[in-house]
């Protein structure tokens, strides 16, 4: 779904793996004392790459005439819009964009 441009400003980063704080290796509740397992998430490198597309402000949509809150926690679910209608106008307003924050 991502377009050209989109795939264009797409960038990559080595963060510190979170699943095993970096270490490459995990110890849980079946490892003995003294023994750890290789961190699936990471592999054993204690990195991971993150691709992201950096923020350059919020991207308007131009089929929408109006906007509600989603009535699930995550809109993966799909529970569908509930209460207060605003127009996509005022939600515009009432809701500011983020700071696009320049990187270095
Ligand atoms: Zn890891």
């Amino acid at each position: 779904m991502a377009t050209q441009q989109q795939q264009e400003q797409q960038q990559e980063v080595q963060a510190k793996c979170t699943s095993c704080g970096g270490t490459g290796l995990y110890k849980g509740m079946a490892e003995p004392p003294g023994v750890a397992v290789i961190c699936l998430d990471c592999e054993g490198t204690g990195a991971r790459t993150i691709t992201f597309i950096p923020y350059t402000g919020r991207v308007k949509c131009e089929d929408v005439q109006t906007v509600q809150r989603s009535a699930g926690k995550f809109i993966a679910f799909g529970t569908g819009p509930v209460g207060e209608k605003l127009s996509y106008q005022d939600f515009l307003k009432e809701i500011p964009e983020a700071e696009v924050v320049a990187t270095t």
